[in-house]
């Protein structure tokens, strides 16, 4: 979708600081960080949100998890990470193009803000 920015991003037509790419899934660094490791994993195909998926699209969204762990092990974040969906606008949903977040390197509070 030419008018989404993680579509952008993932066209290399905005730039990120790359942590993980395959023909699926892309990992960059989170531009306004919360935490000292602030990591959004997508899948390059354009899916809106949590709230629009379908089953045929459970192994898609696996793999974002798969990432997120493997990169918190790159990382050594071996002392715990947060891994967060953000849905829909009261949830905080700022980009529509789904996104996982993966927060390290601090301690985390619950229940979250
Ligand atoms: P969310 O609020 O869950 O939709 O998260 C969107 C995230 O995208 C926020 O944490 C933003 O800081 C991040 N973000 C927005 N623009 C960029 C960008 N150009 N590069 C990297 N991260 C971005
Ligand atoms: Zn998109």
């Amino acid at each position: 979708m030419s008018d989404c920015l993680f579509c952008r991003i993932v066209n290399g037509e905005i730039p990120t600081k790359k942590v993980h790419e395959d023909e699926r899934y892309l990992a960059f660094e989170d531009i306004h960080p919360q935490a000292p490791v602030h990591v959004l994993i997508v899948p390059k195909e354009h899916i809106a949100s949590v709230a629009e998926v379908v089953e045929e699209q459970a192994e898609l969204l696996g793999g974002l998890i798969t990432i997120a762990a493997r990169i918190a092990r790159d990382k050594k974040l071996d002392s715990g990470y947060r891994l967060v969906f953000n849905c829909q606008k009261d949830a905080g949903q700022e980009v529509f193009h789904i996104h996982l977040h993966l927060l390290g390197g601090r301690k985390f509070t619950w229940p979250p803000g």
